[in-house]
């Protein structure tokens, strides 16, 4: 990463989108067609009217891809190409301009983002969730079993995970409505049918796959990062009640296929580059086809508010992706070992993000440690779950050598059951 680096558009202080972020994402401005952006500052840049005054031309890259809907196919290009994109998106803001002057143009191709309303940018086909992280899985084993036993003799052998819903995954700013289904109140032994009342966020990140696998076909750790075109921040909203008991034997179904909310902004693995960490030690050795080499977590700051309605916000975890037992390349060399395949376009999300202190615990189930311990709000009320008027908003942030490369916010509002 060039930190040094600077554009001639102004990026304010504490911005999530420097010159050296150039994340992608899809928007649409009023009396316009949806089209492919990036970000720089407070500004969202038109790709395609820079594709139109033939920035990309040289890169053999048809402009019609600049003009679609969703991301699927730029990524498809492959990285050298999406790369490419970046790389020219560089030498066009970078304020070293050699022989032509962008900044001319700029009125044309930089849109301030309030202006742009920034749309679910991937034609999301499979969507699996995974249950990564060591913390979490062991508090959630501490409530719901035995706290000896936490962790389930499989779980340190493989990254486990379930298939999940991706029609109902929404991008930020989309309303979640409170979700009905059956749930046993108190200690009834008899199911009641009604709005769930432990309505819960899991904060955890997603990965995009830019690369199309065979059926049949597996990926090694070595191969995997080829298949990862980017990150997002990803909330996995969850219906405790419904959860707890649906579950069983099958595992996640209707409490959780209601609503995921993510960020709209798709930060790239070259964006991430620099922000490569060892993972923790895994003990007992894992099997041969999830072994790995060099350093697969990324350190990106995490953080979750509670805003309510007409209130102050709570800031209720601060977490951290490096935490995560189970790489994103362990999880894609696992869910392909049985020859699944992976179309461009699937979503893999890592699981609830937990560090080792209560603070940074990634979900209400945990922080408030099943409802026992209740979050204090600035105007004294306090929450044990999710209230009707609440907005959850996570955020996420790489932070080195001064540069910030953030992902925006995903953002959802609860709203009464219908
Ligand atoms: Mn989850």
């Amino acid at each position: 990463m060039n930190s040094t680096l600077k554009s001639w558009v102004d990026v304010p202080e504490g911005s999530d989108f420097p010159i050296q972020n150039l994340p992608f994402g899809v928007f649409q401005k009023e009396g316009q067609a949806p089209r492919l952006a990036s970000a720089i500052g407070d500004y969202v840049i038109d790709l395609v009217v820079l594709a139109e005054h033939g920035f990309f031309e040289d890169l053999k890259i048809d402009n019609a891809v600049f003009e679609q809907r969703y991301l699927n196919d730029f990524m498809a290009l492959g990285k050298t190409k999406t790369a490419a994109v970046r790389q020219r998106l560089v030498d066009i803001l970078d304020t070293d301009l050699d022989n032509w002057d962008a900044s001319e143009l700029k009125d044309f191709f930089l849109v301030p983002m309030s202006e742009a309303e920034m749309l679910l940018p991937i034609k999301i086909g499979d969507y699996t969730d995974f249950y990564s992280s060591i913390e979490h899985a062991t508090n959630i084993g501490k409530l719901f079993r035995d706290p000896e036993n936490a962790l389930l003799p499989n779980w340190r052998h493989l990254p486990v995970g379930y298939h999940g819903r991706a029609s109902s995954i929404v991008v930020s700013g989309t309303p979640v409505i409170r979700p009905k289904g059956q749930q046993i109140p108190g200690d009834s032994k008899e199911p009641v049918y009604g709005p769930s009342r432990l309505l819960d966020f899991e904060l955890e990140m997603g990965f995009i796959v830019g690369k199309s696998s065979e059926l049949g076909q597996t990926i090694s750790t070595a191969e995997a990062e080829e298949y990862i075109f980017g990150m997002m921040l990803f909330n996995d909203w969850s219906a405790r009640d419904i959860q707890k008991w649906e579950y069983v034997p099958l595992g996640p179904f209707l409490g959780k296929s209601f609503a995921s909310t993510i960020s709209p902004w798709i930060v790239t693995m070259e964006a991430l580059e620099p922000f490569r960490v060892q993972g923790p030690v895994q003990e007992p050795a894992v099997l041969p086809y999830l072994e790995y080499e060099g350093k697969k977590n990324y350190d990106i700051n995490l953080q979750v508010e509670i805003v309510p309605e007409n209130g102050q916000s709570q800031v209720v975890c601060r977490s951290n992706f490096k935490y995560m037992y189970w790489n994103m390349c362990q999880q894609l060399a696992h869910h392909t070992i049985n020859g699944c395949n992976f179309n461009v376009g699937d979503v893999c999300a890592s699981g609830t993000i937990s560090g080792k202190e209560p603070g940074s615990y990634g979900s209400m189930l945990e922080i408030t440690w099943r409802g026992t311990k209740p979050v204090d709000m600035p105007d004294g009320s306090q929450r044990k779950f999710i209230n009707d008027g609440d907005t959850v908003v996570m955020t996420g942030y790489c932070e080195k050598d001064g540069v910030r490369i953030g992902f925006g916010q995903s953002s959802g509002k609860v709203f009464p059951a219908i």
